[in-house]
């Protein structure tokens, strides 16, 4: 007799409804990467997305700063990365400094931090213009759908990937629950891109248990910006005093709770952050967005009566996905550390990289599972390491370079784990991207047994 509270389910089978090369679970940053590189590379790949759109936290989250993808004023992330900053930028849904206004100074600082295109890494006054990108959420999902459909990616949302088919310790594919029911996709390689490792976990990789702050973004309308800087710097008492008494009715803030979007009028809010919840946890889910919302009301009705510029503001949406940074972590051949990422270790097998650190390919491969890649935030780091390294930009550096070590174990036909790195590096290079296999200056080079 099972326990009460545990319902068995019954065996039965699922329709495969489609077969590709290479099959991508999440069509977040990471995945929406990886599909298109490998796709370039000539694989047939199947992308599949819960959601009814791509683009993961960087549309439904609405995370709309591009950053961590500068090393001083180099420019340390290109490829598939700055493709989309390039296209989102000439249909007007990207804003980016120009290469003359990267610098430091207060004229560019006054210019570009309300958009939080600046180094927040370095505490230098003013903080210098880099390399970032501020955008439209639903820019993203137009140029990455127009993207997919140029590559010729077979793209299937609404499908909630559950279930990992392993045979011999080798994946196989995945099932999705859809609204037509359980469906069967099969590949030769599959990469993991869910963001929370669902596939890895199912498939039996180890892993561990990371968590870190959530936030319900949100954006709001009727913003005179202009008006709003005025008063920052013109009565500089004034606005710390009704700022701070902003940040403390939202609760949990960074130093600028709000930045302009390139929608005249819209700020993006990266705000309330919650700590003490679990993202992978129903309940605390549900929490977060009862709370982000209480606190986000409260804040709207504080700004309008107190704060220049915020008179006429309203809420014009909250984000539909809750802002997750960090859950499962892939415990994989290799775990980056934060010595690693904070010295900037360059690696024997490194193929990826973001600010000014580096990604070794070991840490994209399960330990336990064939046929396994896996890329983004859930990728094999610390907990304190992946706090420091999973912005956008290196995310997708991280999935395109999953995507091209894909295609050459599909056309090797090895194991994803026997692919060189150094084939993966010259083929990314071939895509235009820079999978970080030449040092910076400043890296520390890591002397490993090949
Ligand atoms: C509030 C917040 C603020 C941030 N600020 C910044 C910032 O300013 N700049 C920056 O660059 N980065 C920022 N980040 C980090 C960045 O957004 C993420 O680390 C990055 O989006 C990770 O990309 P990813 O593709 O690995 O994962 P995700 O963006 O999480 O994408 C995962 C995708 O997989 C899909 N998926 C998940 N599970 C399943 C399943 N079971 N079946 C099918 N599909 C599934 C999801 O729907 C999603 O589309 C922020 C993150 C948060 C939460």
């Amino acid at each position: 007799m099972p326990p009460l509270d545990l319902i068995p389910e019954s065996p039965g089978s699922v329709p495969v409804v489609a077969r590709a090369d290479v099959v991508v679970v999440g069509g977040g940053p990471a995945g929406f990467a990886a599909a298109v590189a490998a796709r370039r590379e000539g694989c047939s790949v199947v992308l599949i997305e819960r959601y009814p759109y791509l683009g993961g936290l960087a549309s439904g989250g609405m995370v709309l700063v591009l950053d961590d993808m500068n090393n001083g004023q180099e420019v340390t992330v290109t490829g598939l990365c700055m493709e989309m900053i390039e296209r989102m930028a000439r249909i007007g849904a990207a804003v980016y400094p120009p290469v003359e206004d990267r610098r430091q100074g207060w004229d560019v600082y006054r210019t570009w931090a309300p958009w939080g295109l600046f180094d927040f890494r370095t505490d230098s006054k003013p903080n210098a213009i880099v390399m970032a990108a501020a955008f439209d959420p639903d820019g993203w999902k137009r140029v990455s759908n127009e993207m997919i459909v140029e590559a010729g990616v077979d793209v299937r949302l609404h499908s909630w990937f559950s279930k990992a088919i392993v045979r011999d310790g080798r994946i196989a594919g995945v099932i999705c629950e859809t609204k037509a029911g359980r469906q069967a996709i099969l590949g030769d390689v599959v990469i993991d891109t869910s963001g929370d490792l669902d596939v890895a976990a199912a498939a039996g990789a180890k892993f561990t248990d990371g968590a870190y702050m959530v936030t319900t973004v949100f954006r709001l309308g009727g913003v005179d910006t202009e008006a709003a800087e005025r008063f920052r710097y013109e009565d500089p008492d004034a606005f710390a005093k009704v700022d701070k008494q902003a940040k403390r009715t939202i609760g949990g803030s960074w130093d600028r709770w709000w930045l302009k979007t390139p929608l005249p009028g819209i700020v993006w809010c990266n705000c309330p952050h919650m700590t003490g919840l679990d993202a992978m946890k129903v309940e605390d889910q549900t929490r977060a967005d009862f709370e982000g919302r209480r606190r986000i009301y409260a804040l709207v009705d504080f700004v309008r009566a107190n704060m220049p510029g915020f008179e006429r503001c309203y809420v014009v949406d909250v984000a539909p996905q809750l802002g997750v940074r960090q859950t499962r972590l892939l415990e994989g051949e290799y775990v980056v550390t934060k010595d690693d990422v904070n010295h900037r270790v360059h690696f024997h097998d490194t193929v990826a990289r973001g600010r000014d650190y580096y990604t070794p390919y070991r840490a994209m491969l399960p330990k336990d599972v064939d046929g396994l890649l896996v890329a983004g935030r859930h990728y094999s780091a610390t907990e304190s390491a992946q706090k420091l390294s999973r912005e956008i930009p290196p995310c997708m550096s991280m999935g395109q370079s999953a995507g091209v070590a894909a295609a050459l174990a599909v056309s090797a036909g090895i194991a994803p784990r026997r692919v060189d790195p150094k084939a993966i590096c010259a083929r990314v290079r071939a895509q235009g991207g820079d999978p970080g296999d030449i040092p910076s200056d400043n890296a520390r080079i890591m002397e490993t047994a090949a």
